[in-house]
């Protein structure tokens, strides 16, 4: 059984990264909870983890269906081993792969009215940096952003090798942060992205909402390299006018380039992508296969590779090329998935997912936008409605005071004073205050079924 997940781990990756990387990987520990992958030595380990680790997950968990936690081990010298190498120690090390996904470029990205002025966008980038600067584009998860990115990266290795292209994602930007805070060196942090880039790509920049130290780090560096005339690409799944915790002097540096969107695709484009996915792995699929897939799959792409991944896996098990009942098979599995799917979320998602619903029902309930809590406006329902959520940040989502001040960027002593007077309206009876936190209440619950 070991042996036969990771022959369909393998036949699930690139051929090239499966040999530049994992021809050590073997299945050290398997039971209904979890698997342990070994692999050659640390350095390997920790550069499959860091690389791969989320896509090797997510294979496993298809392949076996189940949401298994997978973690990743060295594989332990045996003492054979260890005689065998008295003398030079042996340089296991991979060849240096480019951090770029060599599948992510703009020929193998289709084009339709959902993502065009974002494609061509990102060529425009390449082709005259500093033109829009910075360059962000916001659409939903699943829609190709991270794909633009790596384009622009691979796009950009091959035709100006000598550029220093730096893709980061706004969680990892955090934790080179905090190393370098730890390691009281910010110096080494900020030479690595003020520096030494003459190109910036940053994705998934709605991760650093609410946490304002690290937005103020992006803030310099942003300044550092627009001054010195360099690139920056930006992604997010929100306009920048709604990541509604960010300070407002980021967004509007956001705001300062061009914004581009990308829409979900139509049923024609994701038909074509369909095809292109399938092309790339070589796999054949027919035009009615393509068509049953465009038009059963959800919008989220993610998904539509899955789910030909799972074709392929299945006609390579079986010998049989792919048809339309096994497509059909395939997207029935993967709906029964979907109403699981909260297994397969991580916690901070849920809580990040969590917070972001309770301020729109917060906002909804008090009449106001969502922009306007997180302003400085002092009008009555405003502030009102401010209260009211750091109450139910407290109570219902049991969120610490500091990370509630940080949440909705306030100072302590305001929102413990926030919360006490929402606590003692509800003592004096107050009916107004009492049946909006119920309302709230009750469609929170609502959505748990969803969330
Ligand atoms: P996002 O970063 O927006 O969440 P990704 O870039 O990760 O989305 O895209 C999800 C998957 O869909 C990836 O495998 C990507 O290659 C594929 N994909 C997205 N858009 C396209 C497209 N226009 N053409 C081909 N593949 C696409
Ligand atoms: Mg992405």
């Amino acid at each position: 059984e070991k042996h036969e997940l990771i022959e369909k781990l393998r036949s699930n990756m690139s051929r090239d990264t499966w040999n530049n990387w994992l021809t050590t990987a073997q299945i050290l520990e398997l039971d209904d909870k979890k698997v342990v992958v070994g692999l050659g030595n640390l350095f390997i380990k920790e550069a499959v983890e860091k690389r791969f680790g989320s896509i090797i997950k997510e294979t496993i968990n298809n392949i076996t269906g189940k949401p298994l936690e997978v973690i990743f081990k060295e594989i332990p010298i045996s003492k054979e081993q260890k005689n065998a190498v008295n003398g030079p120690i042996i340089k296991n090390r991979p060849l240096k792969l480019s951090e770029f996904n060599p599948e992510f470029t703009f020929d193998s990205f289709v084009t339709g009215n959902s993502n065009r002025i974002a494609y061509y966008s990102a060529l425009e980038v390449c082709k005259n940096p500093g033109k829009y600067n910075p360059l962000f584009i916001y659409g939903d998860v699943g829609l190709g952003k991270t794909h633009l990115l790596h384009a622009i990266g691979n796009f950009l290795m091959e035709n100006a090798p000598d550029l220093k292209v730096k893709y980061v994602t706004a969680e990892d930007f955090m934790n080179q942060m905090m190393d370098g805070i730890r390691a009281s060196d910010m110096e080494n942090f900020r030479e690595r992205f003020r520096r030494n880039v003459d190109f910036l790509l940053i994705d998934d920049v709605q991760f650093l909402i609410g946490k304002n130290t690290v937005q103020s780090e992006l803030f310099h560096t942003f300044n550092s390299l627009f001054n010195s005339r360099k690139q920056i690409v930006i992604c997010s799944d929100r306009t920048p006018d709604e990541l509604a915790t960010f300070h407002p002097r980021l967004i509007s540096r956001f705001e300062m380039g061009l914004i581009t969107d990308i829409q979900a695709p139509d049923k024609a484009t994701k038909y074509l992508i369909a095809k292109k996915m399938a092309q790339m792995i070589s796999l054949q699929l027919t035009d009615d296969v393509a068509y049953y897939l465009a038009e059963h799959v959800d919008k989220n792409l993610r998904k539509l590779r899955g789910a030909i991944m799972n074709l392929l896996l299945q006609s390579q098990i079986s010998g049989a090329p792919v048809n339309i009942e096994s497509a059909k098979t395939i997207v029935n599995s993967m709906m029964r998935m979907n109403a699981n799917k909260v297994r397969f979320q991580s916690p901070e998602v849920l809580e990040t997912v969590k917070i972001d619903t309770v301020i729109d029902l917060v906002a909804a309930e008090f009449n106001i936008n969502r922009k306007d809590i997180f302003s400085s406006s002092r009008k009555k329902e405003i502030a009102l409605a401010r209260q009211v959520l750091a109450y139910l940040f407290k109570t219902t989502m049991k969120l610490k005071t500091k990370d509630i001040s940080e949440k909705l960027d306030k100072n302590h002593s305001t929102i413990i004073h926030s919360i006490k007077k929402i606590e003692h309206s509800l003592l004096m009876g107050n009916e107004m205050i009492k049946n909006k936190i119920n309302n709230i209440k009750n469609k929170l619950e609502d959505e748990k079924g969803i969330l």
